[in-house]
């Protein structure tokens, strides 16, 4: 089973950003902070409250707010650490908090409510098994696109240097006016700089759609945006739709961790695991389409293509047994 666990890691990192980037961004202070609170300093009046209540003070901060508080002291710090949620969190998944400072959105939320998050199972647009937590939006997603996961619009890309900014600057100048105070409201996010490509989700045998992205770049949320939809159909309306959905894998993947199941009752986690049988033919058949990435046809069929399936540990051997006659 440790196997099979580390292949589908491994499948499931192929379709996302490089984690190590992520952990030489955000080390985290963990197992060496005890140099950087100051002994002496208190925590006030939060002194004459109570653990239990200390703890429910602090679930109302932002993730940001209690990242500030924890450094303020070695008590302070302890008693941040000792948060049930907060520990889950870090000990179980810590690119999770990586990511959400990575790409600042960690004022967004509080501890609690990445909890909760971390501790659901299913894409929150078409309902099947996930491993991928979108760290912007604070809900699972799957990479899968078309006849399996049709999904929210993924976060657009604004930059004042970039190429599709013309594109979208008329687009929210028709619905805002005033662009800039708009993104200033809307809930956006900066995705770590470096080169995101389509490609890494497909192979190297077609057409490439990638972006290198500096730390000037914002990306926002189009699904609150009211007639986004219509006024992007409009300006788009003759680009082939395969390139838009590709794109749109392309930016979905830019806020996503992989994370384990976390548990609210336990200090445990689970994680899914790939059928190893299912998994070879998906590959096979992404190596026959991605001769044809040059058709229409060709890219439509490897975007319908369901790419790391997951099974939990204790429903593996059933569908083995199921799908495939064959024995764990
Ligand atoms: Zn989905
Ligand atoms: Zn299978």
């Amino acid at each position: 089973m440790d196997q099979l666990h580390q292949d589908t890691i491994t499948e499931l990192r192929k379709h996302i950003g490089d984690a190590s980037i992520l952990t030489l961004r955000c080390p985290l202070d963990h197992g060496k902070h005890d140099a950087t609170p100051h002994d002496d300093a208190t925590l006030g009046s939060l002194c004459a409250l109570p653990t239990e209540l200390r703890h429910l003070v602090f679930s109302f901060l932002d993730i940001r707010s209690l990242l500030v508080f924890r450094r303020v002291s070695k008590l302070a710090m302890s008693l941040v650490n000792a948060m049930t949620e907060y520990h889950k969190v870090v000990t179980n998944t810590p690119d999770a908090l990586r990511m959400a400072i990575a790409i600042r959105v960690h004022h967004q939320y509080t501890i609690s409510e990445l909890f909760d998050a971390l501790c659901t199972r299913k894409c929150a647009d078409c309902g099947t098994l996930t491993q991928y937590l979108d760290v912007f939006r604070l809900r699972r997603v799957c990479l899968s696109l078309n006849g399996f996961c049709q999904g929210l619009r993924p976060s657009v890309q604004v930059s004042a240097e970039h190429r599709r900014f013309r594109i979208l600057r008329p687009i929210m100048e028709q619905i805002y006016g005033n662009v800039d105070a708009a993104l200033d409201r809307l809930p956006t996010f900066t995705p770590i700089p470096g080169r995101y490509s389509a490609e890494r989700r497909f192979g190297h045998g077609g057409v490439g759609f990638h972006d290198n992205l500096t730390t000037s770049f914002l990306c926002f949320d189009p699904n609150g945006v009211p007639q986004f939809e219509a006024a992007l159909s409009v300006h788009t309306a003759t680009t082939f739709r395969t390139t838009a959905e590709l794109n749109g894998i392309m930016r979905k993947s830019m806020s996503l961790v992989i994370a384990p199941w976390l548990d609210s009752k336990n200090m445990g986690s689970a994680s899914g695991v790939q059928c190893s049988i299912c998994a070879h033919t998906y590959d096979i058949k992404r190596k026959s389409c991605q001769a044809r990435t040059d058709t229409k046809e060709g890219w439509e069929e490897i975007m319908n293509l369901k790419i790391c399936e997951l099974w939990p540990e204790e429903g593996l051997a059933e569908h083995m047994r199921d799908a495939h006659g064959a024995e764990l």
